[in-house]
């Protein structure tokens, strides 16, 4: 398969494989492989210097046959809305993977958000919200934040919504902060779902935690959680890096001072007493668990042979080009799919949005006890698919979280 294929071709190859595995009726499978709904927006924001500045944002929604669009939102520079619909597409699986009754979806702004004031990012986030405010809202499209986004951006979103709508409406969106109807635990929610999940496979290859070496590719919302929460449990986090580069020290980080030195200095970069080691290098170190929680793409046909992990966790979307999946499944390198391994975040939205449709609140520990629940019956059904099928994990959860999806357009029927 040619490398260069870009995220939506190979989230239809992936599709299709599973879709023949499936024996899908053609009618359901040209179905799933077109989104339902897709909006591009071009809107004006006063940029400091340069005046009037036009920005191009998406959403798209790929299924909406198990419930609500749920997905979260990029703003990123290189977005396009090819990448959003794959993203879309994978969200639809996840969902169904973790049995929460939400549809895919996913939204982005070509930006870079580190190159605006914090009263352009809120005048960008809120002229987006309103353009896009056509087709979201707590029962139609509920996003979330990912990549370049985050809490104070959720508040903005749901803010202009209400503004509109003349009335608060907490759950039009989720990943909100706490003191406006965030949930407790969405924060970690998807670093934590990936130390649930690594734990999950360890019990099947009869692997101790405590001690386990981790390596870990990106610093932020999900690698910088999981860094912390593997730390908390035993695990050695030997290597973390983020855009700007990375360290290793093969005793093991120190997450709560690296945490720190984060806050400092904005970066993992020059942390004392480390090595330091490149995004590509630490693709290439030795360790039990190598985690890529940055961007798609990172694990390719080219760099795949040299991967010294036994165990990859894809804590990113699309970190594993299907070339590079290839290669590890020949070397026997377990891999664990984004789309249950990275799905955490997406359940403990799912919690946030029923708490806020029922104004009752729940406990941190509630939380985290709902969510664990959750992924380890996901795992636990993902792992029989691939025994019961012979497949990797990948397909596994495909098969799983697509036959869901196909069972429900099929009951819904074709309209009219
Ligand atoms: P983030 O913006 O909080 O963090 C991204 C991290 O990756 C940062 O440390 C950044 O410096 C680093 N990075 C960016 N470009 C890089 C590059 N070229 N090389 C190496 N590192 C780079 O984003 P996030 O929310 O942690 O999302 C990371 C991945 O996880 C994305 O693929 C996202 O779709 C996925 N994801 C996020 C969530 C969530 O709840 N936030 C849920 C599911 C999946």
């Amino acid at each position: 398969m040619p490398e260069e294929m870009n995220p939506y071709q190979i989230a239809l190859r992936q599709l299709d494989h599973v879709a023949g595995i499936l024996k899908l009726d053609d009618g359901i499978h040209a179905i799933l492989q077109k989104p339902k709904r897709e909006l591009t927006v071009n809107f004006p924001v006063q940029i400091e210097g340069s005046g009037t500045q036009m920005f191009t944002g998406y959403r798209v929604q790929h299924n909406t046959s198990r419930g609500p669009a749920k997905g979260g939102l990029r703003f990123h520079p290189e977005t396009n809305l090819d990448e959003v619909r794959a993203l879309a597409m994978w969200m639809t699986w996840k969902c169904a993977i973790v049995n929460i009754p939400f549809g895919g979806a996913k939204g982005g702004v070509v930006c870079d958000p580190k190159s605006l004031t914090l009263a352009e990012l809120e005048d960008l986030t809120r002229r987006y919200t309103t353009e896009i405010s056509i087709i979201i809202g707590p029962s139609s499209d509920i996003p979330a934040p990912d990549v370049g986004t985050n809490g104070q951006i959720m508040a903005w979103l749901m803010d202009t919504y209400s503004m509109h709508a003349g009335h608060t409406v907490p759950a039009v969106v989720t990943g909100k902060p706490v003191s406006i109807g965030g949930s407790e635990g969405r924060i970690d929610a998807t670093g934590l779902g990936v130390v649930l999940v690594t734990e999950e496979a360890f019990k099947k290859r009869n692997w101790a935690m405590d001690g386990a070496t981790i390596a870990i590719q990106g610093f932020g919302n999900v690698g910088g959680a999981a860094a912390r929460i593997f730390h908390k449990r035993g695990a050695k986090v030997i290597a973390v890096s983020d855009v700007s580069g990375g360290i290793t020290d093969s005793r093991g980080l120190d997450i709560p001072a690296l945490v720190l030195h984060v806050k400092q200095t904005g970066s993992v970069v020059d942390f004392p007493s480390t090595e330091p080691v490149s995004n590509e290098e630490i693709l290439a170190l030795e360790c039990d668990v190598l985690v890529p929680a940055a961007l798609q793409g990172q694990i390719t046909g080219a760099n795949a042979g040299q991967v010294r992990a036994r165990m990859v966790v894809e804590g990113a979307n699309g970190p594993t080009t299907p070339d590079a999946d290839a290669i590890l499944g020949s070397r026997g390198i377990l891999l664990i799919p984004d789309v249950l391994a990275n799905a955490g975040g997406v359940t403990v939205s799912y919690f946030e949005w029923v708490q806020d449709i029922q104004s009752f609140f729940w406990s941190e520990s509630q939380v985290n006890s709902r969510l664990a629940r959750i992924l380890r019956r996901a795992f636990a059904e993902v792992w029989a698919a691939s025994e019961t099928h012979r497949v990797d994990l990948r397909t596994a959860a495909y098969l799983v979280g697509v036959a869901r999806v196909a069972e429900a357009t099929l009951t819904r029927g074709i309209y009219p």
